[in-house]
């Protein structure tokens, strides 16, 4: 994806398209973990925007932490997960909810799950904003979905290409100019 270039026309969702499902998200969340101790857990960096929208919308006592794991060189899954900020948060009894801002093939998710169960949570369960499930390798239980999306290579709303396009209020494709 040497020549890349965004357009108007290549929006997936729009802001207020993505603002009104995360409200939805938010509201299910706030249903399901009434009475719970909530710990919601933003995956960094991509998740960041969609982390700090679905908080907000959520009505209920909660605390936060982050993690980071770095899983891709440019635009292919390595499958190789390199942790970067481990939750320093004490886990056990907490009821932990990921954040994550796409799923793709399952590997980055399976190996951030491995960690957190690690550290004996009361409950975890998974939250993504975009679903590209015909790419899965490892299969993995999302709770709550944003979007299910087709194959191709998204930007904008906290996701990047080479560092770009994280601070567009859209989701957008990216679009190659090899594909013209
Ligand atoms: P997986 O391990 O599921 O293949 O990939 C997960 C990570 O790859 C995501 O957290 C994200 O950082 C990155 N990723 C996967 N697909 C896309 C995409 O379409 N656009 C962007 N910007 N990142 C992606």
């Amino acid at each position: 994806m040497a020549n890349t270039f965004l357009n108007g026309s290549n929006i997936l969702f729009t802001q207020s398209e993505i603002e009104q499902r995360v409200n939805e998200i938010a509201a299910q969340i706030s249903i399901d973990y009434r009475g719970a101790n909530l710990l919601v857990v933003g995956i960094l960096k991509g998740a960041f925007m969609f982390f700090a929208d679905l908080i907000r919308k959520i009505n209920l006592e909660l605390t936060i932490d982050f993690i980071a794991a770095q899983s891709y060189i440019k635009d292919a899954s390595t499958g190789n997960v390199r942790l970067l900020y481990d939750p320093l948060v004490d886990l056990s009894g907490k009821d932990v909810l990921l954040v994550e801002d796409i799923i793709d093939t399952g590997l980055t998710m399976s190996k951030i799950i491995d960690i957190i169960k690690k550290k004996s949570p009361h409950s975890l369960k998974i939250c993504a904003l975009l679903d590209k499930s015909e790419r899965r390798v490892v299969d993995v239980g999302i709770d709550y979905i944003g979007f299910k999306i087709p194959n191709s290579f998204i930007v904008g709303y906290g996701l990047d290409y080479e560092g770009r396009y994280r601070n567009l209020p859209d989701i957008k494709v990216l679009v190659s100019e090899d594909n013209d």
